[in-house]
């Protein structure tokens, strides 16, 4: 298929412990692709807390999840990871020569000696409104995930939803929308009561609009472009509210999906690895972060950056069959020129 790509390693999953993996491979010469259903990189620290503090990374009394990220991003750079976002890994299959085949469900296709599976609790994705033809205006007017606050500037917006982050989002793209609606089908809000607070204040105001107690019933536009939501209450009411985007905050799900049909052995939606190398039950495929597990596993990013280095060093010998490994520290080698810069 011409959308084959070749590579060393495989890595299904672009959260901390992925993306350390990418440095862990490159340090031993191997290259990486890496894939994750999320259109970001970042697993959870990106998607679920990238503005709370993480305090047990050795080395940083205090970071934020988002930091450590662009920071880990930073450090795979020099070894020219190939990101494959936006598209969950649906098949892994092994060829005659031992080597293994992913495929996407957008049909990219990688053939890798190795595979590393950091997937943390599976993949992610948002909890979709059932509304009909929601496809077409996602990524355009339908979001569910603020990435950058300016793009909302003057912009008509609907939210829906009643946790903390359709609160915490009401109130921070007010200080820059035109218009704010908060969609909810329940009069009252799940979020911390200063926030919720906050918000009925604001709803004093001609700023935003609290829509208490409806729901989601349709979308009006075209071309990818929201011109306004329908809403019903509870009777079935209907009434359409004029906006250019919408962002339904249902939460993530998570899903072991597909891997959990791919025959390794597996422990309570985990997969069950070697402590000493992070191999899964089929030889060439590892599993570290989240998703491994083995007696005493602590799910902590520090020990996911651990078990990277191990099944990358496990791994070497399988895309470097015939060569004895002289191994140094990154201290001595250094890493390549690009990320001394
Ligand atoms: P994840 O971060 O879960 O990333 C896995 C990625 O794999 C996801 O992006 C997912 O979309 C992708 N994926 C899964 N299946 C597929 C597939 N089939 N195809 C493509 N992509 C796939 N840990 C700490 O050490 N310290 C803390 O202070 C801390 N605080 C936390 C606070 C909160 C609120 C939460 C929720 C967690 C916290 N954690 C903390 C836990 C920490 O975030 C996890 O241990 C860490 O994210 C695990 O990293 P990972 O790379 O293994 O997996």
């Amino acid at each position: 298929p011409s959308n084959l790509q070749t590579t060393d390693v495989a890595i299904i999953g672009a959260g901390p412990v992925g993306l350390f993996a990418i440095f862990e491979c490159g340090m031993l010469k191997m290259r990486c692709h890496v894939v994750d259903s999320l259109d970001v990189i970042g697993g959870q620290c990106a998607a679920l807390y990238p503005e709370k503090p993480i305090y047990d990374i050795p080395g940083y009394p205090r970071v934020m999840a988002q930091e450590l990220i662009d920071r880990l991003t930073e450090q795979a750079a020099p070894f020219e990871p190939v990101y494959h976002l936006g598209q969950q890994v649906t098949a892994l299959s092994q060829s005659e020569t031992g080597r293994w085949r992913l495929t996407t469900a957008k049909g990219t296709e990688i053939d890798a000696a190795a595979v590393i599976i950091a997937a943390g609790c599976g993949a992610f994705g948002p909890n979709r409104p059932p509304l009909t033809g929601i496809e077409d205006y996602e990524g355009t007017s339908v979001h569910y995930l603020v990435q950058r606050r300016e793009d909302f500037r003057g912009k008509r917006i609907v939210i829906a939803g009643g946790g903390d982050s359709a609160v915490d989002w009401a109130l921070s793209l007010a200080e820059l929308a035109e218009k704010i609606h908060v969609v909810h089908r329940r009069p009252k809000f799940r979020a911390a009561p200063e926030s919720i607070d906050r918000l009925h204040r604001l709803a004093e105001s001609e700023k935003l609009d609290l829509v208490i107690p409806y729901q989601l019933a349709g979308l009006q536009g075209s071309g990818g472009q929201l011109t306004a939501v329908e809403v019903a209450d509870l009777e079935g009411h209907k009434k359409a509210l004029p906006a250019d985007v919408l962002l339904p905050f249902f939460g993530l799900s998570m899903n072991l999906g597909p891997i959990a049909d791919w025959g390794l052995n597996l422990d309570h939606q985990h997969i069950t690895v070697e402590p000493a190398t992070s191999e899964t039950s089929a030889k060439g495929i590892f599993a570290v972060g989240d998703i491994a597990v083995y007696p005493g596993k602590l799910k902590l990013i520090l020990s996911g950056f651990s078990e990277a280095a191990m099944a990358a060093h496990a791994i070497r010998p399988l895309v470097y069959p015939d060569e004895a490994l002289h191994w140094e520290y990154s201290t001595t080698r250094g890493v390549p020129q690009s990320a001394q810069s």
